[in-house]
This record gives structure tokens, C-alpha cells and sequence, in this order.
């Protein structure tokens, strides 16, 4: 396998001879085939090959595995949406019936998934403190429980997530760790070398990081013997009647069994599928992915440090930060930085905050991370306005706070924008 910063350049695609250059958009939804016993075999599962671009398409494959390769993983699917990427890695193998434990430091959209949307489909979740010990973690367990879910660096949170102590818990009890590494990128952490199983990513984050394409992933570190707890995991070890008794495990051993029944079952009954122009323009994204999150974390902790300096600035939450509360856990599972979001409080709350946006030249104001150009949010004001103070304060956004996605400009013109927005918000 080559470097690292090779695959962002280079994996997933090696033309032949007189081939493009640049990975095809196969703009078709589906594929001709000489008999029908050719397209039997595929229907079967029997011979690999495409046919409708619903369960999958090339363009999008060959994407998936360039991020396949970046996660150190051997098999790899893209979906239409971050949420699709959570939904399809947690409805795979849990299902009515089922229980899932959670980090309660995870994206607002995937709490509500799992707290509202998945719980109406009969799926139980305990969520648990990111900080929670052994036992806690042990006690959060029940038989019917199917997988333990966090995220590496928790949206807008940024919580980081002792990810080996959630692997350890979810291995005693026999059910994999899928870990959502949309902020950290596989530049920055890869889970599977922490005893994570699954990874899903939003690439509408970092992985695009042009703000030009919603799309997700999912990648399997093919560790996770299913079959030493088949009884939890009939789905992936007893024969799917919807694929002429197929069973996963036995037909694509542990490194292909967890995506191809995604693929065969969730891609053909959901059809949340990336669209190839889509993979496209996420490829072009993951050829410069090490470049950009250099640059991303070097204008974060810029930000930061300048931040905490701040007279108008009461408190500043930044993994990188000596000091933070998760400075020890991002020296550990991020040495070479976190990300490019910084959050922090503007003295004088809620009124300062907003005046202090208001003052913004250079920052826009935006419900989206990770985008090349910096971009920033008022929760109490925007996204979270339905709330009291008291509430924000509750959910741990408090009136106060400010979360901004540090774009690739240069630090000083950011600092120079913040400045002057600071000085504005003193009034
Ligand atoms: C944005 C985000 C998602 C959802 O992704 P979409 O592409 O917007 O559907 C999931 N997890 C994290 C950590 C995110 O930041």
C-alpha cells in the first residue's frame, strides 16, 4: 500500500493505457448485458458487476475506495447524505427489537435519528457520557444490544472520544464500535488503529470541503467476527431469503459481509445512493484532503490562541488548546491537530453574540463546517433559537456560544475580522 498522502492523490482509480486521466462519471442509471442469464448471476450475487445505479454505480466505487484505502479498511460504500452514512451503518445490523448505546456527544442530526426517528422503528438507545467509566459504560449493556456509536471529535461539542475504551467496552460484550470520523478525517485519526469496527463520514465536511456536494460513507475494517456471535447477528450470519438465501458471512467473509448487505438491502430498499457527478466532485475534494486539514488546523489553533487571549471572549473550547478538557485524549488520538472549528463565548451573552456576528466581514454566517472558505453560527440565534437561555445552557449551547469553521484563508485576515467584530460587540 502506498503513503498516505498518495491515496488522497492517486487510490481508487489507475487508468490503463490511453484511459482518462480523472475518474469517469459513469452518468447512467443503468447497465446492458448480453442475456438475462448474465444479469441473473448479478441479481444473485454471484459475479460482481453493475446494473442499476440505485445499489451502485462505478464512479461512486471508485471513490469509496480511495476512501476505503484512507481508513485503512477492505470494503467501502458512499450514500447520499452524512445521516444516510449513520442510518445504513446503525439499521444494518440493528434493527426492531434492538438496543444501541451512544455517545451523548454526537451530531445533533444523528441524536435526533436515533432519539426520535430510529426509536418510532422500534430501535432502543442509551446514550452515555463521553467521560463515562468501565462500569458505566458495562452497565449501559443488554442482551439485545446490537453496537456502541461516537464520534471521534464530537459536532459542535468537540468533545474528543477516548475511542479505545469504547472499542474495549463494545468488545467485551460482543458488538462493534462504529465511529462517525467526519471532523477528524482519516488525516487526522484513523479509528481502526483504536479498535474501532465501522467509520462513517459525512464527506459534505472536510472530505468535499469546497461546500459543493452533500454525500457519505461508510468503510468496514472487516475485523469484527460476526459469526463468533451469530445468534446477534442473524443478518449477516443466516441466509437472506431476499437474495436466494445468500448468507453474508459465508459468501464475502468478514472483510465484504458488513457493506455488501448494506448495499444489497439498504441501497435497494432506501436508494440513498451518491449520485456519480456528486462522487466526482468529492474525489476532487480527496485529492488535496492532507493539504487542506493542515492548513484547517493551523488557522484553528491561530483562532483559538487568539481567542483565549481576548478580553471579550469569556471561555474558548479547542481540543489543541493546552489546557482544554480533551487536550490529553487530543494528543492521543490527534496528533497532528483536530480541526478546523473552534467554539467559544462572547462576553455579554446572547446580545454581544449576536452584535459580534453582525460585525463579521470576512466569516459568513452559515449552518455548515469544514468548508474552505470560513464560516460561522449563532446556535441561540439561528439553529437553536426556539430556546430559553436556560435550555441552550442545558443542551450545553449556551446563549453565549459561537461556533466558527475555520476556512484555508490566511490566519491574520480571520483574526483581524474577529478583532474588529469583538470590539463591535463591547456596545
Ligand atoms: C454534518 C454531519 C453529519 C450529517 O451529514 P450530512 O452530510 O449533512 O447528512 C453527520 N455527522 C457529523 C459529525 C456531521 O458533522
Amino acid at each position: 500500500m502506498r503513503h498516505f498522502d498518495t491515496i488522497c492523490v492517486q487510490g481508487g482509480y489507475t487508468p490503463g493505457n490511453g484511459e482518462p486521466r480523472q475518474i469517469p462519471i459513469i452518468q447512467s442509471t443503468t447497465f446492458k448485458y448480453n442475456t438475462g442469464e448474465d444479469m441473473a448471476k448479478l441479481f444473485d450475487l454471484e459475479s460482481d458487476g453493475y446494473f442499476y445505479s440505485r445499489l451502485q454505480n462505478p464512479t461512486c466505487d471508485l471513490v469509496a475506495a480511495k476512501i476505503r484505502d484512507l481508513e485503512g479498511g477492505t470494503a467501502a460504500m458512499l450514500t447520499s447524505s452524512g445521516m444516510a452514512a449513520t442510518f445504513f451503518a446503525v439499521f444494518n445490523i440493528a434493527g426492531q427489537g434492538d438496543h444501541v448505546i451512544s455517545s451523548t456527544a454526537i451530531y445533533g442530526g444523528s441524536y435526533n435519528l436515533f432519539a426520535v426517528t430510529m426509536k418510532r422503528m422500534g430501535v432502543e438507545f442509551t446514550f452515555v457520557s463521553p467521560d463515562a467509566t468501565d462500569e458505566e459504560l458495562d452497565a449501559a449493556f443488554r442482551p439485545n444490544t446490537k453496537l456502541v456509536f461516537g464520534e471521534t471529535i464530537a459536532n459542535p461539542a468537540l468533545r474528543v472520544l477516548d475511542i479505545e475504551k469504547f472499542a474495549a467496552a463494545a468488545h467485551r460484550h460482543g458488538v462493534p464500535l462504529v465511529i462517525d470520523n467526519t471532523f477528524a478525517t482519516p488525516v487526522n485519526c484513523r479509528p481502526f488503529e483504536f479498535g474501532a469496527d465501522i467509520v462513517t463520514h459525512s464527506t459534505t465536511k472536510y472530505m468535499d470541503g469546497h461546500g459543493a456536494a452533500l454525500g457519505g460513507a461508510i468503510v468496514d475494517a472487516g475485523r469484527f467476527d460476526w459469526t463468533r456471535y451469530a445468534d446477534k447477528f442473524p443478518g449477516l450470519c443466516t441466509p437472506d431469503e431476499s437474495y436466494h438465501g445468500v448468507t453474508y458471512t459465508e459468501r464475502f467473509g468478514l472483510g465484504g459481509a458488513f457493506i455488501t448487505k448494506a448495499t444489497a438491502q439498504l441501497m435497494r430498499d432506501f436508494g440513498a445512493m451518491q449520485s456519480p457527478q456528486n462522487a466526482y466532485i468529492l474525489n476532487l475534494g480527496l485529492e488535496s484532503l492532507h493539504v487542506r486539514m493542515k492548513r484547517h488546523c493551523e488557522n484553528g489553533l491561530a483562532v483559538a490562541q487568539f481567542l483565549a487571549g481576548h478580553p471579550n471572549v469569556s471561555w474558548v473550547t479547542y481540543p489543541d488548546l493546552p489546557g482544554s478538557r480533551d487536550y490529553a485524549l487530543a494528543q492521543k488520538y490527534l496528533p497532528k491537530g483536530s480541526c478546523g472549528v473552534v467554539s467559544f463565548g462572547v462576553k455579554g451573552g446572547r446580545q454581544a453574540a449576536e452584535t459580534f456576528m453582525r460585525g463579521l466581514k470576512l466569516a459568513a454566517i452559515e449552518t455548515h463546517v469544514a468548508d474552505a472558505r470560513t464560516c460561522c453560527l449563532h446556535p441561540a440565534s439561528t439553529t437553536h433559537r426556539q430556546m430559553t437561555d436556560e435550555e441552550l445552557v442545558a443542551a450545553g449551547v449556551g446563549p453565549d456560544l459561537v461556533r466558527m469553521s475555520c476556512g484555508l484563508e490566511d490566519a491574520a485576515d480571520l483574526i483581524a475580522d474577529i478583532d474588529q467584530a469583538l470590539k463591535a460587540s463591547e456596545g
